[in-house]
């Protein structure tokens, strides 16, 4: 089922469907290239169609062997097409999704690509926005890195930048991935380059230990802990490879490295990872939270069944979690900073080191809250009940409070 783009292209197969449209192999003067046309959504809006034009040439303009080059703009009829360099592979969440964590080589390794990707563009004067697995691709063809690692490229360079602004996004609305979003993004303001650096890092901290720092629940959860938690450390991690982590996962953007020095740091790095086997951490629990939601819902997971994986959120309605075409792009109100505030600002759960004994799992927690709930409100209602006698046959001492574990803690 060919299809012509434009006069110089054709496409022929299916390569992947994004948020932004589908991805096609085709055939160019140049030979093969992958195709990506817009959503007909997008095609149609004439704005932003014009702004693609316009800003043609920092599209065309990056050339870098860590960035997948856009090549040609096609705007024909109804369609919008980025014609790309073809990569023969996978998308990094593919790999991830088959191989849960990396080994600490391959993963540091494709971080470093990644790095000197961001670098270049960086110095171009471009921020990408939307660093994420599902935007790194795997050269399979080329030859192996460290850690047999395939060469990582990233794509959807200034895509997100062009479809999101300024008319889908106002001021009070964010864009992005959740489990990616620099806390500045989620306090407001606008993304500089150091928005990619946190995105990189949170993208790292997944491939090793195979959910992200601070995803899970609720995408409003999600954007909380961005800007009130601070990550903690994962069992076996290296020292010098986890304070990297740590340094580009700070809250404030100027604390974080730049993406020339990240890469740098990296590679540094691989000889003292080499032959390390992926880090053994089983994720940590559900949130109470999200527990609690699961439990009015009726879908709390059973006893022996894997709670939903962090990292793995729809955002899209009825989206199943484990599809790898997660909406890139969500859009959500900015939080107030009273909103913000509610959780207690603390420390992400740590994860165990695998095999660490799990304090209960999610049922037998959501059994004992039950228990608790049910004996509060019972001592409650016979304190009520008791308490004229109580007041007759005691002092002035005022009665015991019922159990406050349930209580919503007190705003700071
Ligand atoms: P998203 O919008 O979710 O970031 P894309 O639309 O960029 O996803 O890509 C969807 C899928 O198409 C990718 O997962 C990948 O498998 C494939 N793909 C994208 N770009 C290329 C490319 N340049 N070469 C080969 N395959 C690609």
């Amino acid at each position: 089922m060919a299809r012509r783009i434009g006069s110089r292209y054709t496409a022929h197969q299916i390569l992947g469907r994004g948020s932004a449209g589908t991805v096609w192999l085709g055939e160019g003067p140049e030979g093969p290239v992958a195709i990506k046309l817009l959503r007909e959504d997008l095609s149609s809006d004439q704005e932003l169609v014009g702004r693609f034009v316009q800003e043609r040439t920092a599209l065309l303009g990056l050339e870098h062997p860590h960035v997948v080059s856009v090549r040609d703009l096609v705007v024909d009829g109804n369609d919008l097409a980025l014609v790309m360099d073809l990569v023969r592979g996978t998308d990094l969440r593919t790999r991830l999704d088959r191989e849960r964590r990396l080994a600490p080589e391959a993963a540091v390794a494709i971080a470093a690509d990644v790095a000197d990707g961001l670098a270049a563009a960086h110095a171009a004067g471009v921020v990408h926005r939307d660093v994420k697995p599902e935007n790194v691709l795997l050269d399979m063809q080329g030859p192996l890195g460290p850690g047999g690692s395939h060469r990582a490229l990233l794509t959807d360079f200034g895509v997100a930048k062009l479809i999101d602004t300024p008319r889908r996004t106002r001021a009070s609305k964010i864009i992005g991935t959740p489990d990616y979003l620099a806390p500045e993004i989620v306090e407001g303001l606008p993304p500089r380059a150091a928005v990619d650096i946190y995105a990189l890092a949170t993208v790292l901290y997944e491939l090793l230990a195979g959910f992200t720092p601070f995803g899970g629940g609720h995408p409003g959860a999600v954007l909380r802990r961005h800007v009130t938690e601070t990550v903690v450390p994962l069992p076996g991690i290296p020292d010098e490879l986890w304070q990297l982590l740590v340094q580009c996962l700070a809250k404030a953007p100027a604390s974080r490295l730049r993406a020339s020095e990240l890469a740098a740091r990296l590679r540094a790095l691989l000889p003292l990872l080499a032959g390390m086997p992926p880090l053994d951490v089983d994720e940590p629990d559900t949130d109470e939270a999200e527990e609690a939601a699961e439990e009015l819902s009726g879908a709390a997971p059973a006893a022996g069944q894997p709670v939903r994986r962090r990292g793995a959120v729809p955002l899209v309605p009825g989206a199943r979690p484990s599809d790898s075409n997660r909406d890139t792009h969500t859009s959500m109100r900015v939080p107030a900073p009273d909103e913000l505030a509610g959780g207690a600002r603390g420390t992400a759960r740590a994860p165990r080191a695998a095999g660490a004994p799990r304090p209960g799992s999610a049922r037998n927690r959501a059994v004992t809250r039950r228990r608790r709930l049910t004996l509060a409100v019972a001592a409650t209602l016979l304190t009520a009940a008791g308490v004229a006698t109580w007041l007759t046959t005691t002092d002035d001492t005022p009665p015991p409070p019922p159990d406050m574990e349930n209580s919503a803690p007190a705003a700071p």
